[in-house]
Order: C-alpha cells, then structure tokens, then sequence
C-alpha cells in the first residue's frame, strides 16, 4: 500500500525504485481565511461566473474558510502555498455575494 498523499509518486519511483508510465496528477485547491463574513454558524455553496463551485465555512470563531481555486500543480508538494492569483480569485468570488460586515 502506498498512503503517501501528494508522494505518491515520488515514493514510487524514489523509494520502491519501480518504473512506470502511470502519471500521477497534482491538483492544488487553496483555501483562504479572512475575517468573519457573516453572523450565523452556517456554511454557504456558491457558483462562479467559470462554472467553479466554491464555499464559505465558519472558521473557530472569529473567521471564514472559503475556498476552494482547483489548478494543476506540478512543483514539491512541500513546497506549495496560495498565489497571490488564487487569493485574489476567491476574494473577488466570495465578495460578489457577500458584503464585508
Ligand atoms: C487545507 C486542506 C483542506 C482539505 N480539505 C479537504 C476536504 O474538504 N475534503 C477532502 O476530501 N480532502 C481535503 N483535503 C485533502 C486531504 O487532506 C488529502 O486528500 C488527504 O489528507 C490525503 O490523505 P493521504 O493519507 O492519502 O495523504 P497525506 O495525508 O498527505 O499523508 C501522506 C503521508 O505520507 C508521508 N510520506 C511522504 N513521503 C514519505 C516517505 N518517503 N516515507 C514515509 N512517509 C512519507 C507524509 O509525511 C504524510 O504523512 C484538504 C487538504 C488541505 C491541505
């Protein structure tokens, strides 16, 4: 069994030294955190403009998880974080359907 997430290939062809074809496909879904944007402790589903569904999620108690970009990824999996491209594009979904309070 190989359970190493976004590793996968990597302990494929590193640890266990197989050769294969089988290509793995990274996909990096960033989530941003912000202040919180509304006053309940429910979560709400919206759709893009692009078809993309998104999300806002009450977070602890003084924020909202909103999320998530959907982009291939193609670098370390340690290495990856939000572009400044994705946190614009959730901020810019998210703010079209609420106001800040
Ligand atoms: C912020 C965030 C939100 C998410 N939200 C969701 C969600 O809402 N729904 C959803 O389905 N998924 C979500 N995911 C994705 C989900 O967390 C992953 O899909 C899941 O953790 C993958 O589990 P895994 O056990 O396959 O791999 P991982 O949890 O990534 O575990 C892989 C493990 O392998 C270890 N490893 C790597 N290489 C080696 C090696 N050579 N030798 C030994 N160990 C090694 C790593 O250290 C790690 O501990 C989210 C992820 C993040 C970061």
């Amino acid at each position: 069994m190989n359970a190493a997430g976004p590793w996968v290939a990597n302990v494929i062809s590193d640890v266990v030294g197989l050769k294969t074809n089988d290509r793995i496909r990274l996909v990096q879904g960033s989530h941003i955190v912000v202040n919180r944007l509304y006053d309940h402790d429910r979560c709400y589903i919206f759709q893009n403009p692009d078809g993309r569904i998104f999300f806002a999620i009450p977070y602890e108690d003084d924020f909202t998880l909103v999320g998530t970009t959907d982009r291939d990824y193609d670098a370390a999996p340690e290495n990856v974080a939000a572009s400044s491209e994705e946190i614009d594009y959730l901020v810019q979904a998210v703010s079209s359907y609420l106001a800040r309070m």
